[in-house]
């Protein structure tokens, strides 16, 4: 019986795609408690919840190298292009910051990936967030509310379920139908934080949570024509992506928040404004004191659609983060997102300009949890230790 194993990959996994194999291989198996890649990329470590009989660890085994093969081989290492690097800011913290808001009370864990968050964090996201209703204001873009809920049908025909169908998250409800209603209330029971109930209570699913905050613009405007013929939005709201065992801190959460501000119009109109959107920012960025640095980068794409959407997105500079420093773990991580998706969505959804051509679209993205957590990582949770410009934009 085997509780940890390691898989000798039977080709080596290239340094650029250490991080992205290893966040992958929380889904080959259920068994999987942790993963580590080594950074050499040419050994596997994986930590298992129970142990498992060598028949189940070669079945494993035999996943993980699919993984490996599928995510590897003929991949080129791209091109990063780093637009600002203010990675050298100094900053006073080194600690992870977790620790502390658990003990101070200032957070407290649902479940994984589930955070209750308070004041201070409140606060920081708060502030954060003034900044990029500023930005979004700057553009005037016009204000929106989005549902949490996203339907199905719509999410089928931009091809989310193709490219992400690991982090998805369902919604569902009981089937109309009295005797599966009455069985449930009578009942149903949590086993180990599992709701036990026979699945045939559920209704189909039509829904899901929303992954993202754009899509709803874009769904919005399906099959229409765009009045003006170029359209500014602003809106923030709930997102939700299934981490599995990744869901380990407020560094990545299965609930979060994100403010975003969204350009559809012609290329031009979106590509400046993305450019501009990032100008604009700067100035933001340095009075927050935050260490970061803007670089290309590639959406999470599951394993069999990776290789060829990364290589795509970064061959036509889709996509660039906003990389704040993580000092305790001498690493970074993503706060925000200049996107720019050429018309995919308007070729999808039949978003037309008025010379009857698919609409071009962009956002801006933040995530909310994830700038206050990488604030706290830099400066601590002492607001006396803070820039001058957050702790008196928020304690006066
Ligand atoms: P993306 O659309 O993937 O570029 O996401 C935009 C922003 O949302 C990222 O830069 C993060 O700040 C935030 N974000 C994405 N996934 C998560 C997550 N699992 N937990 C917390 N924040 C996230
Ligand atoms: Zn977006």
């Amino acid at each position: 019986m085997n509780e940890s194993l390691l898989i000798q990959p039977s080709l080596a996994i290239p340094e650029h795609l250490v991080g992205e194999v290893q966040s992958k291989l929380a889904y080959v198996d259920e068994a999987i408690r942790r993963a580590v890649v080594a950074p050499s990329g040419d050994q596997i470590e994986v930590f298992l919840f129970h142990p498992v009989s060598s028949a189940e660890a070669a079945h494993i085994d035999r996943k993980v190298q699919q993984v490996v093969e599928t995510m590897a081989k003929g991949a080129f290492k791209p091109k990063v292009q780093i637009l600002e690097d203010k990675l050298d800011i100094a900053t006073p913290y080194q600690q992870d910051p977790m620790e502390e808001l658990l003990r101070r009370g200032e957070i407290s864990q649902e479940a994984a990936g589930i955070y209750t968050l308070g004041p201070l964090i409140t606060h920081l996201m708060d502030y954060f967030e003034q900044h990029f209703i500023e930005l979004a204001d700057s553009f005037e873009a016009a204000p929106y509310r989005f549902p949490t809920l996203i339907p199905a049908e719509y999410m089928e025909r931009v091809n989310y379920f193709r490219a992400f169908p690991h982090s998805l998250t369902f919604a569902t409800h009981l089937r109309q139908d009295i005797d599966a209603i009455d069985h449930f209330a009578q009942h149903a029971a949590c086993e180990h934080g599992v709701l036990k109930t026979p699945p045939d209570s559920f209704a189909g699913v039509q829904t899901l949570l929303s992954p993202a905050v754009c899509y709803h613009l874009y769904f919005a405007l399906a099959d229409k024509h765009l009045p003006n013929g170029q359209l500014a939005a602003t809106a923030v709201g709930n997102c939700f992506r299934y981490e599995a065992i990744n869901l380990t801190s407020l560094e990545r959460l299965w609930n979060f928040t994100m403010r975003e501000v969204i350009f559809v119009g012609p290329k031009d109109y979106v590509l400046e404004n993305r450019e501009v959107a990032r100008q604009r920012m700067q100035r933001v960025m340095a009075e927050t004191g935050l260490a970061y640095r803007i670089e290309s980068a590639n959406d999470p794409f599951f394993i069999g659609e990776f290789r060829k959407q990364a290589a795509f997105q970064s061959a036509f500079q889709l996509k660039f983060e906003i990389r704040a420093r993580l000092p305790f773990k001498d690493s970074t991580l993503a706060v925000g997102s200049y996107n720019y998706h050429q018309d995919f969505f308007g070729r999808h959804l039949n978003i037309t300009l008025p010379d009857g051509s698919p609409a071009h679209t962009g956002c801006v993205a933040f995530g909310l949890e994830r700038i206050a957590f990488a604030f706290l990582a830099q400066y601590g949770l002492d607001s006396a230790a803070w820039p001058q410009h957050v702790h008196e934009a928020i304690y006066g």
